[in-house]
């Protein structure tokens, strides 16, 4: 209601400047013919005519109307340069601030609503450049003073920062005009004041910051390389450090484009997800996923169908299946691909240099032009008093030591409700052991919505798992018979008994031991990088979990690419990583697939939508499974069917998202995925059902009554049309 008066307030003010005809007083000729009776005026009352005209300056800029230029030059002839500088500057900015703050205050809420994405990178360029981009617009006299101000509004620009850089970027446009308007007998035309030379200089001084800006990244590259000799010659294109899935996938595109690269690993290759990350706990719930739904046999009309774990052999499967991968990720395949690869141990030495203490014990010095470092990241291990002395194992550690266990754990305690805590849990409650999860927050999966954490909850206590959220870890206590985790809520403090404890309270990036220390690689949580994966050395990058922000497999790879194009042919284009579409599933039971935002995020970054949702108790293949639990969520921007995010929560949900993170990637919309075929009966179905009731929701339903009326009028009678409408 207040927005609605301003505006009509403001719309009445202009309608009724242009209704009296205001703006032929604001001509070159009228200020001309009126120079004279002016000056008698302010001769007469001077504070009170610089006052008035200061104010009439604020309003006719606040008000965007035309008159702007008219009023500076009248500074310079009323007022001289100096003062005419001092009213103008300060009566600029102070109008186009107001104008500015008119237009966020009216538009901005509703244009982000609805083009939310189109402002979100907007946003982050204004809010890395802002000032740069303003100072440029404004010293432009090219583009025009009132629009800057009410795009602007517009923008997260801080008002601050528009006032100051709007004051200092006019300056030189306003001492040329004052100063014209001091000689103003001279002037037949307002382009008279800026010949295309001056806008020509104008137009370079804006600019000017921008190549002072890129000339001083340029020098604060090479800064940085200070202190180090370069090498006359490399022994390698790119060397590649850790061979998990960003350094195998860095390591293989620069093989393929026929670059002499070496890999080097300390460990196992294949890194985290083959050795102790997706694939062994993806084999774990597959057994763990078969054993529960043969105890549920009954329902499917099997009888006599008791489970007997044999906990050994679950876990040597696992081995098995780790063996059966290897060979995609082992030296031999990268061997013949054309990549070096060395086991072995990396230091960086300089920008350029790395030692590599080789497994045989002998070392080996290497140079570079570029290097990527994919050194992962490992579990998250807090100084809980006791922990030392509390046999705690992570997903690192698990699978050696559960493997010569003979049953699953008794009594099973998992620290942390992430993605991995959540998968672990599932995959032993349902091998036989009795899980609690203890989690701090007040919830699991804090990153999914709230409606999908709680489904999941509900499936794992399905399962028998015992949540313990809204817990905080106290510390370990150990006596000759019993372990146990101290465990704090607000009203009380528990001793929790286990037999094995987990940590999964998330992974850390790798930062220490390999030279980023000594070469003063900046990092926090992660290696800190550009947008081009580059770290403060321009030749030496970091991908995967290293660099963070997401840890997933398939992120490694996706920024792999980014990191080994940038590192082999940067000089000629470098690509921006780009993270617009990164899907994730956590692997729990229903499983949980998500791409782009959830609700949760949309609300938090106030970004309108329009929610489609689809439950699969509807959908007949999934009635014949009996695997009912479970919905799409589909979020679009409203009015269209631009897809902002889905959530899928059901069997085969990382399956089935695949479909939008395809459409998401090329702009396809829910319309297209409503007119793709999909076989019957599938789970697939689904996702044209959600796209379908996105469509009834939108149905034009004008024209469906016109339609009918003409269907009712084709059967034949009036008297049908007039029971119609009955
Ligand atoms: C239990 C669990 C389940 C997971 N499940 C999934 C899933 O289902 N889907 C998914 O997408 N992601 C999953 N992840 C995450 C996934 O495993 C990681 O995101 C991925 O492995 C990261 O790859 P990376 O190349 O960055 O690092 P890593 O795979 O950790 O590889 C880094 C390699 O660098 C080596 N290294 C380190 N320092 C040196 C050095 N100085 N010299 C030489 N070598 C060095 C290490 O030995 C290691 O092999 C899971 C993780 C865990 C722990």
């Amino acid at each position: 209601m207040k927005k609605l008066m301003l505006f009509a307030g403001l719309g009445l003010l202009v309608v009724l400047f242009f209704a009296v005809d205001l703006d032929r007083y604001f001509t070159l000729e009228q200020l001309k013919t009126s120079q004279a009776q002016f000056a008698t005026w302010q001769a007469a009352h001077p504070w009170l005519f610089a006052i008035s005209y200061f104010l009439s300056y604020v309003l006719i800029t606040a008000l965007s109307l035309p008159g702007a230029a008219i009023l500076t030059l009248a500074g310079g002839a009323l007022f001289g340069l100096w003062q005419g500088l001092l009213l103008v500057s300060f009566a600029s900015s102070l109008g186009a601030t107001l104008a500015f703050l008119a237009s966020r205050y009216l538009f901005r809420s509703s244009i982000e609503q609805r083009f939310s994405q189109q402002l979100t990178a907007i946003n982050q360029g204004i809010g890395k450049e802002g000032a740069f981009y303003l100072f440029t617009l404004r010293l432009v006299p090219l583009f025009p003073f009132f629009i800057i101000n009410l795009l602007m509004g517009l923008t997260q620009l801080p008002t601050r920062t528009f006032y100051w850089v709007s004051q200092l970027g006019m300056l030189a446009g306003t001492i040329v005009y004052v100063n014209a308007g001091t000689q103003l007998a001279q002037i037949n035309s307002l382009s008279d004041i800026l010949s295309p030379g001056l806008i020509l200089s104008f137009s370079v001084l804006g600019l000017f910051p921008w190549f002072a800006k890129g000339i001083l990244g340029l020098i604060q590259r090479q800064r940085v390389y200070a202190g180090f000799q370069r090498p006359q010659q490399f022994d390698r294109n790119l060397i590649v450090i850790g061979a998990g899935a960003a350094g195998l996938v860095s390591a293989y595109i620069a093989a393929a484009v026929k670059a002499k690269v070496t890999l080097i690993e300390a460990h196992k290759m294949g890194g985290d997800c083959l050795n102790y990350g997706c694939v062994p706990s993806k084999t774990l719930l597959k057994t763990a996923k078969l054993a529960q739904q043969i105890q549920q046999a009954e329902h499917y009309g099997l009888a006599n169908t008791q489970v007997q774990i044999q906990f050994q052999q679950v876990m040597q499967r696992v081995q098995r299946v780790i063996a059966e991968v290897e060979p995609h990720d082992s030296v031999e395949r990268y061997t013949q691909l054309g990549v070096e690869v060395l086991q072995g141990y990396a230091k960086l030495l300089d920008p350029w240099r790395v030692e590599i203490k080789l497994s045989d014990g002998s070392s080996q010095h290497l140079t570079a032009r570029s290097i990527i470092l994919a050194t992962g990241a490992h579990a998250n291990i807090p100084a809980f008093p006791g922990i030392e002395n509390s046999g705690y194992v992570t997903s690192d550690t698990l699978w050696e030591r559960f493997a010569s266990l003979e049953q699953a754990p008794k009594q099973l305690v998992i620290l942390g409700a992430g993605p991995i805590g959540c998968e672990l849990a599932q995959a032993f409650a349902r091998l036989g052991s009795s899980v609690t999860i203890i989690e701090k927050a007040e919830r699991i999966l804090a990153r999914e919505d709230r409606a999908v954490a709680e489904l999941a909850a509900q499936a794992l206590q399905a399962d028998g798992i015992q949540l313990l959220t809204a817990h905080q870890v106290l510390g370990f206590e150990q006596t000759p018979t019993s372990k146990t985790v101290l465990v704090q809520t607000p009203e009380q403090t528990l001793a929790i008994p286990y037999d094995q404890v987990i940590l999964a309270l998330g992974r850390k990036a790798r930062l220490t031991g390999y030279g980023l220390e000594e070469l003063g690689i900046p990092t926090e949580r992660t290696v800190l990088t550009n947008d081009y994966l580059e770290t403060v050395f321009p030749n030496i990058y970091a991908a995967g979990d290293l660099a963070g922000p997401y840890q997933f497999t398939h992120v490694a790879a996706h920024q792999a690419w980014y990191a080994s194009v940038n590192a082999l042919f940067g000089q000629f284009k470098r690509f921006k990583v780009d993270y617009r579409v990164i899907p994730r599933v956590t692997f729990v039971d229903p499983e949980i697939a998500s791409v782009g935002l959830t609700e949760q995020e949309a609300q938090a970054q106030q970004i309108a939508y329009e929610l489609s949702r689809f439950e699969f108790a509807e959908l007949d293949r999934a009635i014949t499974e009996g695997t009912k639990t479970g919905f799409i969520q589909v979020l679009t921007v409203p009015g269209k069917d631009k897809i902002l995010g889905v959530t899928i929560v059901g069997a085969q949900a990382g399956e089935l998202l695949a479909e939008y993170v395809l459409a998401m990637k090329h702009g396809l919309g829910l319309n297209k995925i409503l007119g793709t075929i999909h076989s019957y009966p599938t789970l697939a179905e689904a996702n044209k059902y959600v796209a379908g009731h996105w469509k009834r929701q939108h149905s034009p339903e004008r024209l469906l009554n016109w339609l009918a009326r003409y269907h009712r009028w084709r059967l034949g009678s009036t008297q049908n049309l007039d029971k119609g409408k009955r």
